[in-house]
């Protein structure tokens, strides 16, 4: 496993970027970067998975976009201990080719959408729904709120922090 802790996101040539959800992932960001609120950093890179976050956010919460087969997801994700996690949002796709184009069979069977390409899918199934929550929700809050029971745990964020849980400030404070 490579780990590139705080390496700017800056390669859409780049091949070591071998599946092709994180390729598009790259190329979307690049078209994109300016909507985001900072550069986006990338922590870890497999074939599974590209782990990034932003420059002064609380190290448990990364943003993973993950590949399992045909299966996609882009979550923040609270990083508890080392065995709990929780996920701020879920957003997930599987992918079913068909004759067509593509269609996510996790969507209702009366809503689902035919995409062109798989690129189209992943853009308007993950990345803009991440891009919309990092804006929306994650810029606004200022917590991360952890409630941890014996055998599970959860996480939200939270405007104020709650002293019946642990509150964790979300962001450090980086040249305001
Ligand atoms: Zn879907």
């Amino acid at each position: 496993m490579e780990t590139l802790r705080g390496e700017s996101l800056n390669m859409k040539t780049d091949k070591r970027y071998r599946p092709r959800v994180q390729r598009a992932f790259l190329r979307w960001y690049e078209l994109n970067r300016h909507r985001f609120p900072a550069e986006l950093q990338l922590l870890e890179r497999t074939d599974r998975i590209l782990k990034l976050t932003l420059p002064g956010l609380c190290s448990l919460i990364t943003f993973d976009l993950i590949r399992s087969g045909t299966y996609f997801e882009i979550n923040p994700t609270v990083m508890i201990d080392d065995d709990n996690f929780d996920l701020l949002i879920w957003q997930d796709v599987s992918v079913q080719k068909i004759e067509s184009g593509y269609i996510c069979q996790l969507c209702q069977e009366d809503n689902r959408k035919l995409y062109k390409t798989r690129e189209h899918m992943w853009t308007e199934h993950l990345f803009e729904p991440l891009l919309l929550w990092i804006n929306k929700s994650l810029m606004s809050a200022h917590w991360l709120i952890i409630d941890k029971g014996e055998y599970w745990c959860s996480a939200r964020l939270n405007k104020e922090s709650d002293e019946k849980y642990s509150s964790i400030l979300l962001w450090k404070q980086i040249n305001t």
